[in-house]
């Protein structure tokens, strides 16, 4: 494999690397351009082995330090996996909320299920909203991620959205018989249903910024990402590159 080859940018800044030396630096930011070798990207464990170890893997990397984790985060082969993280997670998160709401909240089995239903759908569906707006932003931007990586990031991501939806039960939860609302009407005085819906927004959007921040990191990590090369000598599209995993 010739690295860097025409394809070749650098993974920090973008800067196209071809011609230069491997053993340099970047001419633009500085960055060893062995650092940009398609050759780091071998992550995360799960995209080869899916299993509660790698899930595991991804959990602590997320919370520990996620940009290595993106950084070297595989950009080509197929999506199957990453889906099938995203589907634990949201059904992870759906029997959370079905104990939390039957246990603290206690409807009956039919509303906690429908509630719980919902819940799941929207993991899935919000994680989907946030990919297509990644991959309309990477566009206009000019970067590298395409909407196979943007689906990959935000499937991997999906696990931010266990905390978030813990705090927006609770919020719920806790103002089921109105204790907040009484709590903030003694507070400020004027507060009406309107209020209470905009404070459950806000708090829902703050218990969002998790998965908006780790999705920011992703793309930050991937947007010159460098796939490995079908051939030597050939420049290849980042999408087109997809040896291997796919079957
Ligand atoms: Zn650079």
């Amino acid at each position: 494999m010739t690295f860097p080859n025409p394809d070749t940018r650098c993974e920090d800044c973008g800067y196209v690397l071809q011609g230069l030396s491997a053993e340099g630096g970047c001419p633009e930011c500085g960055l060893a351009i062995r650092a940009s070798s398609p050759e780091h990207r071998t992550g995360p464990l799960w995209q080869e082995r899916p299993g509660p170890r790698a899930g595991l893997d991804i959990l602590v990397s997320l919370i520990r330090n996620p940009k290595p984790f993106f950084r070297t985060m595989r950009v080509d082969g197929s999506n199957v996996y990453p889906r099938l993280f995203l589907l634990l997670t949201a059904m992870g998160i759906g029997v959370g909320w079905y104990i939390g709401a039957r246990w603290v909240y206690r409807p009956g089995p039919g509303p906690a299920l429908i509630q719980t239903g919902i819940v799941v759908l929207s993991v899935v569906v919000l994680s989907y909203i946030e990919a297509v707006g990644v991959v309309y932003f990477s566009r206009r931007r000019g970067w590298r991620v395409t909407y196979r990586m943007a689906e990959r990031i935000v499937c991997y991501c999906s696990i931010a959205w266990a905390p978030a939806a813990g705090v927006i039960g609770g919020a719920l939860m806790l103002n089921a018989d109105g204790g907040i609302d009484r709590a903030m009407k003694s507070l400020i005085g004027v507060w009406g249903a309107w209020q209470s819906i905009e404070l459950m927004v806000l708090i829902g959007a703050v218990a969002m910024l998790w998965f908006e921040i780790l999705v920011w990191i992703g793309v930050r990590q991937t947007r010159h990402a460098n796939a490995h090369p079908r051939a030597p000598h050939k420049a290849v599209r980042v999408e087109k590159t997809s040896p291997g995993v796919e079957t």
